[in-house]
């Protein structure tokens, strides 16, 4: 057996040894999760002067976008950085990298909100189905809310539900997903919306899930939704 104080100096040395999992460059200054901090720079916000209710920049003076709510934004932009970091963390923490999450969800506790976020009543986040839940050990979108919620001192109410029959979002087409049925998201049994509430996820694309999840809660009694999620993809 090594001694303790040799074996953490061999890791370190192992650790400063090894590529950036992102660009391949040399890690130093700023690496977390074995990612750069040029990378971790890649958390990039949304442009300025996008629209308040899709957070995309359009000419439109009207948003095109179907929308049920007025005001939505992301913490950051999906394609930001170089590699895109949001596209790079997103399958990585799905398929189980737990560092990269947790150093995730840190900025997620620093990262701006948006003003609008303080007027919220309750937060809330989008559903995953069960069986990825389980099989994950986790659910982002959840993980995200609670701690927003707690940083705007308000409750995280899990109110929404998804069909566990209805599957992968992520495996089908865009056509598809549009096309998603209406009832692969509802109230959990016994939820009673309230007031204004915060819809978190973990990345806005199209928003089919996010306009399902609001609609089901403008029908279940909430007065007004709004939407704040991770990473927009633009
Ligand atoms: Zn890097
Ligand atoms: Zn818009």
């Amino acid at each position: 057996m090594l001694p303790d104080a040799l074996r953490s100096r061999l890791a370190l040395a192992r650790r400063s040894l090894l590529p950036c999992r992102g660009c391949l460059g040399p890690v130093g200054e700023g690496a977390e999760a074995g990612l750069c901090g040029r990378c971790w720079g890649g958390l990039l916000p949304l442009p300025e002067g996008r629209c308040p209710r899709c957070a995309l920049v359009h000419a439109e003076a009207d948003c095109p976008e179907a929308t049920a709510w007025d005001c939505g934004d992301a913490l950051w932009d999906y394609h930001g950085g170089r590699p895109p970091l949001g596209a790079l963390l997103l399958p990585g923490i799905k398929q189980g990298e737990a560092g990269w999450r947790k150093a995730l969800l840190g900025r997620v506790l620093r990262g701006p909100l948006p003003d609008w976020a303080a007027e919220v009543d309750c937060v809330t986040a989008a559903p995953s189905a069960w069986p990825h839940r389980l099989l994950r050990g986790f659910d982002l979108s959840a993980e995200a809310a609670r701690l927003v919620a707690g940083r705007l001192d308000r409750p995280f109410t899990p109110l929404l539900a998804k069909g566990w029959l209805r599957g992968r979002q992520a495996s089908r087409t865009e056509s598809q997903r549009r096309r998603l049925p209406k009832r692969a998201i509802g109230l959990r049994r016994g939820a009673a919306p309230r007031g204004l509430i915060l819809l978190v996820d973990d990345v806005w694309t199209t928003g089919t899930t996010l306009l399902r999840c609001a609609q089901a809660l403008r029908a279940g009694g909430a007065d007004e939704v709004r939407v704040l999620t991770l990473f927009r993809a633009l």
